[in-house]
């Protein structure tokens, strides 16, 4: 049987264009390595405790709002249990051991971080600004047709976000505040765009949303559509190599046996894991060599608290923590200064409005840290890495501890995961975080778009375009707009 498109992978990007295409009437094919589809959608289950491992908290799902409307096109709006997010503080950076709250709404943003800065504001109106005028300027991001090619935009890309807020404030306090947010893109001062960080606050300062149970709603209700749309999704089905004739794929292999072929193929994975498959692929060196030495984000270290019934009051707000004066620090920790800082979830339950029986403590891990077990598989690492791992999860927890005093009494079980995992669940070469670094020095470089030399190959996800829940969304829309069009597509979602 030969498909229509071929989708490899079926993260948040290939969920989202075998949804699109299997409406469209095309007959897809969605293959994914693992049994859980999901990629960072994915939950996990320990004792009664559901907890998320790549997608925590979602922004601009009010009424009328970006995400919003593209989640009414996915039929996902009406279906999602969800909870809308302390509006007073949804985010609180904790920076010197002092609180500073992100409240929802430019206004209300505004009139908070004056109660901390009452001088500067003239500096937060001109963070507020450039906040609103970046989220204007991207097309998608306002559901306009992206059909004239849109460039405006990508002089955000070559200014980094630390210039820019020098330039705003000489307020040494309000601009690592203001960088507080730095782990929602792995910020590196001199390497993060300005554009990366302000689409990210500016999706959040509209509203922020959790998922009540879990982030693996959206899959599961994703996977349901394309399989009444007519399409074919396969699990544990890893795409081991790709078959080209006359400078066109032809077909993948899966699991070194079986193929699948295609007239169209989508690929979801990492743009280096596809090199890597790929290896044959008549693809130009220079794009080859470009791709394979971009750099990546740095990894995760997640603790997950399995919390004791009743023990522990949900808090509506994430916390960022920081144990440095400069928050751009965090990243660069010795294995005696290690953690320098976390960011903190608490995930509502269904079942219990007033506990939490979930906690989710992510912070920085280098790839380093975790590369003599690279060999490995998972639950294959023997007891030399559980041991490395136990000490991690004992350090991190030891510093919760100090600034949450009494939660280690209240959980029952403690689990936690590294870059190794990632890497190993997601399939990114390193685990990173959030994939190929973006480069405000050189923006071209990580810069890869849907379409490649292979006529009938595209790419998505958040390597495409930019990491998280709407980046990955807009680049969906963005790589099945060429072979749809785009403003035919662009008109669907807008009039869903
Ligand atoms: C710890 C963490 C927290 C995050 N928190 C948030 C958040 O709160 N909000 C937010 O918006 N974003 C968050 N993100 C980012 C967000 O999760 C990702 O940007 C997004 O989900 C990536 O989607 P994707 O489509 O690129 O696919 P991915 O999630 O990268 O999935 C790729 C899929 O391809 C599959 N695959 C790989 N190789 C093969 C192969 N050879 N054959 C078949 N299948 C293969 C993988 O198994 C996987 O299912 C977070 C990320 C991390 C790591």
């Amino acid at each position: 049987m030969k498909y229509d498109v071929v989708i490899i992978g079926s993260g948040l990007g290939g969920l989202q264009c075998a949804y699109i295409l299997s409406m469209e009437g095309y007959n897809v094919c969605l293959l994914e390595k693992n049994n859980q589809l999901g990629g960072c959608l994915q939950t996990f289950r320990r004792k009664n405790s559901i907890f998320d491992t790549g997608m925590h908290y979602i922004g601009s799902m009010d009424e009328g709002q970006v995400l919003n409307n593209f989640f009414r096109y996915f039929r996902l709006t009406s279906k999602l249990k969800l909870k809308r997010m302390d509006e007073n503080g949804y985010d609180v950076v904790k920076y010197n051991d002092r609180e500073y709250k992100f409240a929802m709404g430019y206004d209300r943003f505004t009139e908070t971080m004056l109660q901390y800065f009452p001088k500067e504001r003239e500096a937060l109106l001109k963070y507020t600004d450039k906040l609103k005028e970046i989220s204007t300027a991207v097309d998608l991001f306002n559901l306009r047709d992206t059909s004239h090619h849109q460039t405006g935009y990508l002089d955000y890309f070559s200014v980094g976000i630390d210039d820019f807020l020098s330039s705003t404030t000489k307020d040494q306090t309000l601009k690592n505040v203001l960088l507080g947010l730095s782990p929602l893109y792995a910020g590196i001062k001199e390497a993060s765009p300005l554009y990366l960080p302000m689409i990210i606050h500016s999706s959040f300062i509209n509203s922020a949303y959790r998922f009540i149970d879990g982030g693996s709603q959206i899959s599961d209700l994703l996977a349901g559509y394309i399989t009444e749309n007519g399409g074919t999704i396969i699990r544990k089905a890893e795409v081991t190599d790709f078959l080209f004739e006359s400078g066109k794929l032809k077909a993948v292999k899966i699991n070194n046996s079986e193929i699948i072929e295609g007239k169209n193929f989508i690929s979801n994975i990492h743009p280096k894991t596809l090199l890597k498959i790929a290896g044959n692929a008549p693809l130009r060196p220079a794009y080859r060599s470009r791709i394979e030495s971009t750099e990546e984000t740095i990894g995760v270290f997640s603790l997950y608290l399995s919390m004791k019934e009743n023990a522990f009051e949900y808090v509506n707000k994430n916390f960022y923590v920081f144990k440095t004066d400069n928050v751009w620090e965090g990243a660069k920790y010795t294995p005696e200064n290690w953690p320098r800082g976390y960011m903190m979830h608490f995930s509502p339950s269904s079942k219990n409005e007033k506990y939490t029986d979930a906690i989710i403590i992510n912070t920085y891990m280098k790839w380093e840290d975790v590369s003599a077990w690279e060999k490995t598989t998972v639950e294959k690492r023997g007891d030399d890495y559980r041991e490395f791992k136990r000490k991690k999860a004992e350090k991190l927890f030891d510093v919760i501890e100090s600034d949450f005093p009494g939660i280690k009494s209240k959980t029952e079980a403690c689990y936690s995961s590294t870059p190794l995992t990632y890497r190993d669940y997601i399939g990114s070469p390193t685990g990173s975080f959030y994939g190929m670094l973006k480069d405000f020095r050189d923006p071209l470089r990580s810069m890869v778009m849907p379409r490649t030399s292979i006529p009938n190959l595209f790419l998505t996800g958040q390597n495409i375009n930019i990491h998280g829940v709407i980046g990955v969304t807009i680049c969906s829309v963005l790589t099945c707009s060429e072979i749809i069009g785009t403003r035919y597509l662009i008109g669907k979602v807008r009039n869903a």
